[in-house]
């Protein structure tokens, strides 16, 4: 338990100073303990940092998304059930564990002599990304460790700049450093994790992690996403190289795909896939660019599709990995539309019951 916390608006925020279960405002909500004595509370790592990443003028990532995500959470009946916490820095090590040192020592020097944009690949940086994209990686690893600790049931990273596009030596599609590939990183090497999943529904590929783990056989990588589309990887026929062969998913569809063939998937190849990989930590790559309306993807998902792939993740979790799941935010475009699709998939993360 944290000494002090406080319910600004509805979220439990860990750690703020001066207030204390004697005092805090009616109807403040309190992380809760089950009848087993396992935290029950979902954590939402989330740092005002993220939103001073600015990735230029009109630019879909924008500010605007986490803005609204936060802002419909405070407001949510389970708002209680949710604390947030303060990401922490991800170090050198960390970092370096997906990237090259090239890579890392260009991306210090873009935004430090003042580029617009990263000089390997195509993502939108500012004088705040580094701090941003650096706490972003670490809240993951923060999130994974805080899991594993039991100290919370499960983790939503509100975080930005997203990661899952970001490969050894580029940052491309918005991304800066490879958030979700680093925590997994963090965890096998931290916690003696032996085998994590990944699964990313974003609309888009996560090519990034598909290259960090293509022959990695610790890690089963498993991805929805429209095809052809940005990145313009991920066809069913690239599963993975070496030891690592048969270690990754790819489930492409066309535009207008939706419940049938996205859920379909996750409960017809995943699952079995799952049951076979035995995963000791599950990661979701949660990109809501796949719910409709979305003005950068063509899928259909709705809010309530969402929450089905979610209680889909938190059953693997149960059945492999004591329900130890930590999801993180990658794409979703349309802020009003992203915030209702988080909150769907954080109330089924709060809901669960081990
Ligand atoms: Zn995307």
């Amino acid at each position: 338990m944290h000494s002090g916390r406080a319910a600004i608006a509805g979220i439990v925020v860990a750690g703020a100073a001066g207030c204390n279960s004697s005092n805090d405002a009616p109807g403040t909500a309190h992380p809760q303990t089950s009848a087993t004595g396992k935290n029950t509370v979902t954590a939402v790592i989330y740092d005002p940092i993220y939103n001073k990443h600015f990735a230029g003028t009109g630019h879909p990532e924008s500010p605007r998304r986490l803005e609204a995500i936060m802002g419909l959470l405070n407001e949510t009946d389970f708002a209680g059930r949710l604390e947030i916490i303060k990401p922490r820095d991800a170090s050198d090590d960390g970092i370096l564990a997906v990237h090259s040192k090239r890579y890392l020592d260009q991306v210090r020097e873009d935004i430090t002599s003042g580029r617009k944009m990263l000089a390997m690949g195509d993502t939108g940086v500012c004088a705040d990304t580094l701090d941003a994209a650096v706490k972003a990686a670490g809240g993951i690893c923060l999130a994974v460790d805080d899991v594993i600790a039991g100290k919370y049931r499960n983790a939503f990273c509100a975080v930005r700049p997203p990661g899952h596009h970001s490969g050894e030596n580029r940052g491309s599609g918005f991304c800066v450093f490879n958030n979700v590939a680093i925590a997994a990183r963090h965890a096998r090497k931290k916690h003696d994790i032996s085998r994590v999943l990944i699964a990313d529904w974003d609309v888009h590929h996560g090519n990034g992690t598909q290259e960090t783990f293509y022959s990695d056989p610790s890690v089963l990588f498993f991805s929805t996403h429209q095809w052809p589309l940005y990145p313009g990887t991920g066809r069913a026929d690239e599963t993975g190289a070496g030891k690592g062969a048969g270690a990754t998913i790819n489930c492409p569809f066309g535009a207008g795909a939706g419940h049938k063939q996205i859920v379909g998937a996750f409960r017809d190849k995943l699952i079995g896939a799952a049951d076979r990989f035995k995963p000791e930590l599950v990661l979701i790559s949660a990109g809501f660019d796949s719910r409709l309306g979305d003005p950068l993807g063509g899928f259909c998902l709705t809010d309530e599709d969402f929450a089905e792939l979610t209680g889909i993740m938190l059953d693997i979790a149960r059945k492999h990995s004591s329900g130890r799941l930590v999801s993180t935010l990658e794409g979703g475009y349309n802020p009003a539309g992203l915030a209702k699709a988080v909150r769907a998939h954080c109330q089924t993360l709060a809901s669960y019951e081990a």
